[in-house]
C-alpha cells in the first residue's frame, strides 16, 4: 500500500489541513493501491507562500548552479528508475516496457535536455539601442493530467527550474504517486526549500485555486479543453499568463508510394501506445482511395501483434485509466457504429478473458467521414478511424478540417509530397516517416490544441518575462 497523506511544502512533508482522503486504484486490477490526502485552499496558500519566499534567491541563482542542479536531478532520477517504472505501471496500467521506454525515459530526457538547453540559453543580450533581459516569470502553478505522470510533470518542472521559477504542482489525483517520487528526487538533488511544492487534491479545488491565486504568476496546464477554458477565465482576473496543452485529433497522411505494411504498423502503434491515451496520437488515418482495401488488410494482419492484457505480463496494451474513461470510450465506439462507420475490428465490451481491469478492445473503424463524431472528438482510447482521400490537396483539406492542431504525420517516399504535407498541416508538430524523438524540439498546439510551447529552449521561454533596459551601463 502506498499511503501518502502529506503534501510537500517548503522542503518538508506536511499534514493536510483537510481530512478528505482519496483512494488510488490500479486500473489493471481495480484494486486500491494507496491513498492520498485531498488538499485544501489553505494548503495551497502555504505552498504559494513558500514559493514566493523562495523566489528572490532562486530567480537569481546563477545559470551555472541551475545547470548543475538539473544535472543532479537527472542523476537522482536515474537512481529511482525501478521505482518509477513500477509506480507508473501500478497507477496508470501501462505495460512495464512502456513504463520504462516511454514514461521513465521522457522524464529523464526532459531534465537532461533542460540542462543542455540552459547551457546555451542567453538571459541578457545587447541589442545596440537597448539591452534585452529575460527574467523568471515568478511563481508558477502546474496542473497535470494522468496519461503521462512523469512526462508532463517533468517537462514543466525542468523548464521552470531552468528559468528560476519556483513551482506548485498539482498532479492528477488518479495518478499521484509518480509525483511523490519526483519530490523525493528533488530533495535528494538538493533543490532549495520552497522551490518545489506538491499539493495533491481535486481539480476543482486545488486546480481552480492555482488558476485564480493572486500569488501565482503563471499557470501551465495539460489536459482537456473544457478545463483549459476555465483556467484561462480564472487567470484573466489577475492577468496571469497561461500555457495550455489540450489534446488533438491528429491526422496521419499515407502517401500513394508508402510502404503499406509499415504504414499500417505505424497507424496501429498510434492507438496502442499508452492504450491510445496520448494527446498527440494519430487517430485519423488518411488513405488514398485506391489503397483502402490493401491498407485495411494490412491493419488486420498487424493488429494481433498488439496484445491487450496484464501490463505485468508481456503485453503491448494495458487497460484504460479508469471506469469513467472506459465508459467514455465505449460510448464513442457506439457512436461510430450509429453514425455509419464500418467496424473493421474490436467494438464495445471487454476483450475475451479480461473481466477484471478497465480493458477495452483495439478498435478500427473504416469508411469514416470527417464530420462523424469519432473523427471530430478526442476519444483517448485505442480507436482508429480510417478515412480516404482523392489527391494530396484533398488529404491536406481533410487534415486541417478540425478544431485541433497538435500534431500531424505523413509517411511515404516522394520528397515533394512529404514536404507539401508537412508544411501544409496546421499543427505544432509534424513527424515525417517515424522520425526519431528530439527533446529539444518545441511541443504544443495550434488552434484549440493550446497555447504555448514546451520542451527544450521554448519550454524555458514560457517561464520567463522579457525586460528591456535602455542605457544599461556597459
Ligand atoms: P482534465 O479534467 O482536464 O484533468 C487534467 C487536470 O486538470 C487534472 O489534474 C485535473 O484534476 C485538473 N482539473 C480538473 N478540473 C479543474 C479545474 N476546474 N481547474 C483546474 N484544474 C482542474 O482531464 P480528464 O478529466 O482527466 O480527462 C478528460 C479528457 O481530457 C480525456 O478524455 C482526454 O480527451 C483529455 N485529456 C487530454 C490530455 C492531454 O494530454 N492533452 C491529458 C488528459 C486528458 P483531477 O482530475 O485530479 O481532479
Ligand atoms: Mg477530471
Amino acid at each position: 500500500m502506498r499511503n501518502y497523506l502529506k503534501h510537500y511544502i517548503n522542503g518538508e512533508w506536511v499534514e493536510s489541513t483537510g481530512s478528505d482522503v482519496e483512494e488510488v486504484i490500479n486500473p489493471a486490477t481495480e484494486e486500491v493501491i494507496g491513498k492520498i490526502s485531498l488538499g485544501t485552499k489553505e494548503d495551497l496558500d502555504k505552498a504559494v507562500k513558500a514559493a514566493r519566499e523562495a523566489f528572490p534567491s532562486f530567480s537569481t541563482m546563477s545559470k551555472d548552479d541551475r545547470v548543475k542542479m538539473l544535472e543532479r536531478i537527472a542523476e537522482e532520477y536515474e537512481k529511482r528508475k525501478d521505482d518509477i517504472i513500477e509506480t507508473i505501471t501500478d497507477e496508470l496500467g501501462s505495460p512495464l516496457a512502456v513504463s520504462e521506454k516511454v514514461h521513465f525515459m521522457m522524464g529523464y530526457n526532459h531534465f537532461s535536455q533542460a540542462a543542455e538547453s540552459l547551457k546555451e540559453f542567453s538571459f541578457m543580450e545587447d541589442m545596440g539601442g537597448h539591452t534585452r533581459v529575460k527574467e523568471s516569470v515568478g511563481v508558477s502553478g502546474l496542473i497535470t493530467p494522468w496519461n503521462f505522470p512523469t512526462n508532463q510533470t517533468s517537462t514543466k518542472i525542468a523548464s521552470a527550474f531552468a528559468a528560476g521559477s519556483p513551482v506548485i504542482l498539482k498532479p492528477a489525483e488518479v495518478t499521484p504517486f509518480a509525483a511523490i517520487i519526483l519530490a523525493e528526487i528533488f530533495e535528494a538533488a538538493g533543490v532549495p526549500k520552497g522551490v518545489f511544492n506538491l499539493v495533491n487534491g481535486k481539480g476543482d479545488v486545488i486546480g481552480d485555486g492555482i488558476s485564480s491565486h493572486p500569488g501565482i504568476d503563471f499557470v501551465s496546464f495539460t489536459g482537456s479543453g473544457r478545463v483549459g477554458k476555465k483556467i484561462m477565465q480564472n487567470a484573466s482576473e489577475s492577468i496571469k499568463n497561461v500555457a495550455l496543452e489540450l489534446g488533438g485529433k491528429s491526422p496521419l497522411v499515407v502517401l500513394e508510394d508508402a510502404d503499406i505494411e509499415q504504414a499500417a504498423r505505424t497507424a496501429v502503434n498510434h492507438i496502442a501506445t499508452n492504450t491510445g491515451q496520448v494527446c498527440s496520437a494519430a487517430t485519423r488515418i488518411l488513405i488514398p482511395n485506391s489503397m483502402k482495401e490493401a491498407f485495411e488488410e494490412e491493419v488486420l494482419k498487424v493488429l494481433p501483434e498488439f496484445t491487450v492484457g496484464d501490463p505485468r505480463q508481456d503485453n503491448k496494451v494495458g487497460p484504460l485509466i479508469s471506469k469513467k474513461q472506459w465508459n467514455t470510450v465505449q460510448s464513442y465506439i457506439e457512436k461510430g457504429v450509429e453514425e455509419g462507420a464500418t467496424l473493421l475490428a474490436g467494438g464495445t465490451g471487454k476483450p475475451e478473458g479480461l473481466d477484471k481491469g478497465y480493458y477495452t478492445k483495439m478498435t478500427v473503424f473504416s469508411d469514416v467521414k470527417n464530420d462523424m463524431t469519432i473523427a471530430e472528438e478526442e476519444i483517448f482510447g485505442p480507436v482508429m478511424s480510417i478515412l480516404t482521400y482523392e489527391d494530396l490537396d484533398d488529404a491536406i483539406r481533410i487534415s486541417n478540417d478540425t478544431e485541433y492542431g497538435l500534431a500531424g504525420y505523413v509517411v511515404g517516399e516522394d520528397k515533394e509530397a512529404l514536404r507539401k504535407v508537412a508544411t501544409s498541416i496546421r499543427a505544432g508538430r509534424i513527424k515525417v516517416n517515424d522520425a526519431e524523438a528530439d527533446f529539444a524540439a518545441p511541443f504544443g498546439g495550434f488552434k484549440q490544441s493550446g497555447i504555448g510551447r514546451e520542451w527544450g529552449d521554448h519550454g524555458i521561454e514560457e517561464y520567463l518575462e522579457t525586460k528591456t533596459i535602455l542605457g544599461y551601463p556597459s
